[in-house]
């Protein structure tokens, strides 16, 4: 039974999810059976040039996750230990792929550490359905009219054929 002094469970699992994938999806869905709340927070990345704006990416989120009731969206731009504090979260989320996103992600994770010590990653491998699929995957292929009807909601296929109804090069 839960009492007043159960401390909410908290995750937030970050990203730039430009556009979100199955590959997210799968990540959201597993992490949010974990946890009492899983806020899914969109990295607006002022270095990386992104495809859809930061509401977009998070009105896409919003859309695909509407079954989940305990998985909210939120955007920020603070640094992720920041951020987490100001909503109650002490748990990161990351999914991992292969042993090359192994490296990256245990330097974050580490670092993460360092800059809160009550900050703890929890790393989710991939399902091996998805351990090749990566948002830019999706925007190449999209880009020369391939289809990614497997690799990505139909809301982020609709999108993805409206960017990029004109061929590139005219
Ligand atoms: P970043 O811009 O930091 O790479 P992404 O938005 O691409 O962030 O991804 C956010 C998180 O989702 C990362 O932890 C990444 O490893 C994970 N992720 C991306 N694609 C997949 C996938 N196909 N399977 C599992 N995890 C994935």
């Amino acid at each position: 039974m839960m009492t007043s002094e159960h401390k909410q469970r908290v995750a937030v699992y970050p990203g730039s999810f430009d556009p979100v994938t199955y590959g997210h999806l799968d990540i959201i869905r597993r992490s949010a059976k974990q946890f009492d709340h899983l806020i899914v927070a969109v990295l607006n990345n002022t270095s990386k040039n992104p495809l859809f704006t930061l509401e977009e990416r998070k009105e896409i989120l919003t859309e695909v996750t509407a079954d989940l009731p305990n998985v909210s969206i939120d955007g920020f731009r603070d640094l992720l230990v920041r951020f987490m504090k100001s909503r109650n979260a002490d748990v990161i989320i990351r999914g991992i792929r292969s042993v090359t996103d192994f490296e990256y992600e245990l330097q974050m994770a580490s670092t993460n550490h360092h800059l809160d010590n009550e900050i703890d990653t929890i790393f989710m491998m991939t399902n091996p359905k998805y351990s090749y699929l990566s948002s830019s995957i999706v925007k190449e292929i999209a880009k020369f009219q391939g289809s990614v009807h497997e690799l990505v909601p139909p809301e982020v296929e609709q999108r993805l054929l409206a960017k990029y109804s004109t061929p590139p090069g005219e």
